[in-house]
C-alpha cells in the first residue's frame, strides 16, 4: 500500500550546549535534529528526510493556522542502566495518530516509515537521552495542514514532522499525589466530536479550566461528561482510575476519552496480577460517595508524562474530599515502578512492549 522511501539525513554542523541534567524541565529544550516529510494529493508522502532542527516557514493563512488541522503524539525514549535505548509501545502510539488523522481529514501515513524515521532520529541523537533515573527524551510527532487558503476544507499539502526534548523526571521531588478540582462549568469533550484524537484544539479548549484550577491551587481539572456532568472522563491529558474496595475501575472510551496507551498497560498489568478491572460508566457521585464510606482506596491518573500520578484529593462543589489520607496508595506505586522498570529495560517485559 505504502511506497518505499528512502529517508535522507542531512546532519548538523554545529551541535547545540545540552542543558544540565537536573534542570531540563519539560519541553524547553530540543534536539539538534528533526524528521520532516511532506504530503500532497499527487505525490502522496515524500521527501522523508531527517534535518537540523529548524524553523519553519509556513504562509500566514497556513490551514493549521486557521482551522486546528493539527494532531500530534507524545511518547519517550529511555536511557536503560545497560546504556541501551528503548521506545515503549511506539507502534501504539503511530496507529493512534493514524485513526486521528481519518478524523480529522488528514492523510494516514505508514507506520514503517514513520518508526524507521523516529528511531534513525532517536540514534542520531541518543546523546540527548539523559542518563538520570526516571528523566528520558520525549518524543513529539506532529502533522499539520499548510495549505495557503483560507476556504474551509482538508488541506491539500501537509507537513509531518517530529522533534524531541530531553524531560526531567516528574518526580523530582518524590511520588507526590496530587489534589483535582472537579469542573463542572466547562467540558474538554463531546461524544461525536474529537475527544479521542490528540489534535490541538483539545488541547486550546482546556486551557481556562485549568488555569481556574491551578489558581485555586489544584493540579489539575477532572472532566466530566459533556451531557450531563455526571459521568468522570480524565483528569487533565491523563486517564483516570479508582480503586473501590478491590476493584480498579476507569470510564471506558467512549469516543470522548483518549485511548491512553498507559491506560491499556495498566489495564493489562492489574488483570495479569489477578485483579478485577472495570470499564464501565462511572459517575462523581459514585465516587464521592464511595469515599464518604471509606471504599474509595485509592485514585490515580494515567499517561506517558508522569506515568502514574496518585490523585491526594479531589475537589467538588466546594468540599474537599481526601483519598488513601492523601498519601499514594500501594497499587499506584506498584504500577509506577513496574511500568518503569519495563520502559527503562529492568526485569521482564510480560507483553512484549518495550522496543
Ligand atoms: N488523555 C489525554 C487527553 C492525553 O493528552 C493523554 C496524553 N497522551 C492521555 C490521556 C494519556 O495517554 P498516554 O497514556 O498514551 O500518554
Amino acid at each position: 500500500m505504502w511506497k518505499n522511501i528512502d529517508i535522507a539525513v542531512e546532519k548538523t554542523t554545529k551541535l547545540k550546549d545540552k542543558p544540565e541534567a537536573d534542570k531540563l524541565g519539560f519541553g524547553r529544550h530540543f534536539t539538534d535534529h528533526m524528521f520532516l516529510m511532506d504530503w500532497n494529493r499527487e505525490l502522496g508522502w515524500h521527501q522523508a528526510r531527517i534535518c537540523p532542527y529548524q524553523p519553519f516557514h509556513m504562509d500566514p493563512a497556513a490551514t493549521v493556522l486557521h482551522y486546528g488541522q493539527a494532531i500530534f503524539e507524545g511518547l519517550k525514549a529511555y536511557r536503560g542502566d545497560n546504556g541501551q535505548i528503548y521506545l515503549f509501545r511506539p507502534e501504539d502510539n503511530l496507529e493512534r495518530m493514524n485513526r486521528g488523522a481519518v478524523r480529522m481529514s488528514m492523510p494516514r501515513f505508514s507506520v514503517d516509515l514513520v518508526l524507521k524515521g523516529l528511531k534513525a532520529l532517536v540514534y542520531l541523537d541518543r546523546d540527548w537521552i539523559p542518563a538520570v533515573n526516571g528523566a528520558s527524551l520525549y518524543l513529539r510527532p506532529t502533522m499539520i495542514g499548510v495549505d495557503p487558503y483560507l476556504g474551509l476544507k482538508p488541506a491539500d499539502t501537509y507537513t509531518f514532522y517530529i522533534i524531541m526534548s530531553p524531560v526531567g523526571s516528574y518526580y523530582s521531588g518524590g511520588f507526590s499525589p496530587t489534589k483535582i478540582y472537579v469542573c463542572r462549568d466547562y467540558v474538554r469533550a463531546v461524544k461525536g466530536g474529537v475527544g479521542e484524537v490528540k489534535t490541538a484544539g483539545n488541547y486550546a479548549a482546556s486551557l481556562l479550566a485549568y488555569d481556574m484550577a491551578n489558581k485555586a491551587g489544584y493540579t489539575q481539572v477532572l472532566w466530566l461528561d459533556a451531557c450531563e456532568r455526571k459521568y468522570v472522563e480524565e483528569v487533565g491529558t491523563s486517564n483516570i482510575f479508582f480503586v473501590l474496595d478491590d476493584t480498579v475501575v476507569t470510564p471506558p472510551l467512549g469516543g470522548s476519552i483518549l485511548g491512553g496507551i498507559t491506560r491499556d498497560s495498566v489495564i493489562n498489568l492489574a488483570q495479569n496480577w489477578g485483579m478485577t478491572v472495570q470499564e464501565r460508566p462511572i459517575t462523581i457521585d459514585e465516587v464521592l460517595a464511595a469515599s464518604r464510606d471509606g471504599r474509595l482506596k485509592e485514585a490515580f491518573a494515567t499517561g506517558t508524562a508522569a506515568v502514574i500520578s496518585p490523585v491526594g484529593e479531589l475537589f467538588c462543589d466546594e468540599t474537599s474530599y481526601p483519598i488513601n489520607g492523601g498519601a499514594a496508595g500501594p497499587l499506584a506505586e506498584r504500577l509506577f515502578a513496574e511500568l518503569q522498570a519495563i520502559q527503562y529495560g529492568r526485569g521482564e517485559d510480560p507483553f512484549n512492549w518495550r522496543m
